[in-house]
């Protein structure tokens, strides 16, 4: 079996119909646009919710379908309003049934997103950024500049696309307005480890987080929405306070020396600063734990005596431990540990008591796995890029 490419192409200027998109904004953004098409102000709360119901539990994709609108507000909703996802370039599906977006938002910049099918979840992989500014030195996303943070609007986007290609809109009929238990969706979870530094776009993914949490909307509740960042120490606890997922810290070193070349943000934010913030996480504890990211690079962190530091370090902390395989990318300067050596690394970060820490990697034959995402947006001119808060 090989890899297939179910779409292929090139989408026209005019692929996204003109018109705002109302997706990603919160139920405040929607009463405003109510107002604006004239709606008297005690309707709000129930068109509102009416919207937001098709929108998010049912997805739909155009305002035709709200039977319960009445017809003439559907009319000029559809005048000035649409329900437009990211357009999508190509979409990937890999023989293992990870499935790989390619999207062109409406400036014409490009981002990834990826689903992952497991027996038990699937879990879809969301980016936040066209590109990084971050520059850690085994990341294809790092070698792409930033161009620009995502909109909300666009990270919510990724979830309702998703939801549209693989058939994941449970209850979409008009009788059954409460769709399927969670049970039997099938995306369960988010992760935050596409392209970019989620906390350098803290407001738009915070908002999109609050959307996808809604438990009258798309439902995915904080516990199964996971933050992945290098280590941005300053917005962690505010992360914790202000928006309440699960985190994960991409650690990948366990000295400060190797750690500035791996993961070179961690000059101004060492280890012991970051490990700091992460023992005051907000809601920190067994049931939540923060998972560790250690990318297993041959002969540069995966010694028997770097396993051993690693659980010395984490000790104290209510964690888990994800060692992920290096994925290469053409021209990477390093390679993936021989499988032996993470089985032997493994072990030790086991005997610690940590559970199955090595994740398989998913979607290489179609460049989706950890790190290997890149569009082609890099192609843009410096002097266009906008750049991240430090
Ligand atoms: N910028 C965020 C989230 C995106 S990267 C962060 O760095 O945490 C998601 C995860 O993939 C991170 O742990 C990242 O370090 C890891 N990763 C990046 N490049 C990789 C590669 N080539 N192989 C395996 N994992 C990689
Ligand atoms: Fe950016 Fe994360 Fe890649 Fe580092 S690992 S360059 S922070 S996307």
């Amino acid at each position: 079996m090989t890899a297939t490419t179910l779409i292929d192409r090139t989408p026209a200027s005019t692929d996204s119909p003109p018109g705002e998109s109302l997706i990603g904004l919160a139920r405040p953004a929607l009463a405003e646009r109510l107002a604006e098409l004239g709606v008297p102000e005690r309707q709000h709360r129930m068109r509102v919710s009416q919207l937001w119901g098709w929108m998010y539990v049912r997805g739909a994709a155009g305002f035709e379908t709200m039977t319960d609108v009445a017809k003439e507000l559907r009319g000029r909703l559809a005048e000035r309003f649409t329900l437009a996802r990211p357009a999508i370039v190509s979409e990937q599906v890999s023989v293992d049934g990870t499935r790989k977006w390619l999207l062109r938002l409406d400036d014409g910049k490009e981002v990834e997103t990826v689903y992952i099918p497991e027996e038990d979840r699937g879990t879809l992989c969301i980016s936040s950024q066209v590109g990084c500014t971050l520059n850690c030195t085994f990341c294809h996303t790092g070698t792409q500049a930033l161009v620009r943070n995502l909109t909300a609007g666009e990270i919510i986007g990724q979830i309702m696309l998703a939801r549209d290609r693989i058939g994941d809109w449970p209850g979409a009929s008009p009788d059954d307005p409460t769709g399927l238990p969670n049970s039997e969706r099938k995306i369960t979870n988010v992760v935050l480890m596409g392209m970019g530094e989620p906390l350098y776009n803290f407001d738009s993914l915070r908002e999109a987080c609050a959307v996808a949490a809604d438990g009258d909307g798309l439902s995915i509740s904080k516990r199964r929405i996971t933050l992945s960042t290098s280590g941005i120490v300053p917005e962690i606890p505010r992360w914790g306070e202000e928006a309440g997922t699960m985190l994960a810290i991409s650690l990948h070193a366990v000295h400060d020396e190797l750690r500035d070349v791996l993961v070179p943000i961690n000059k101004k934010w060492p280890i012991a600063e970051l490990l700091e913030a992460c023992r005051n996480y907000p809601g920190l504890s067994n049931a939540k734990r923060i998972t560790f990211e250690y990318v297993m690079l041959k002969d540069v962190n995966d010694s028997i005596d770097d396993a051993k530091a690693l659980v010395r370090l984490l000790a104290k902390i209510p964690a888990k431990i994800n060692l992920i395989p290096f994925n290469p990318w053409p021209g990477a300067p390093y390679e993936c540990s021989d499988w032996e050596q993470i089985e032997k690394f493994a072990e030790v970060v086991n005997r610690a008591g940590y559970a199955s820490p090595v994740r398989s990697p998913r979607g290489r034959d179609i460049m989706a796995a950890c790190g290997q995402l890149k569009s082609a947006s890099h192609k843009q001119r410096a002097s266009e890029r906008l750049t991240a808060p430090a």
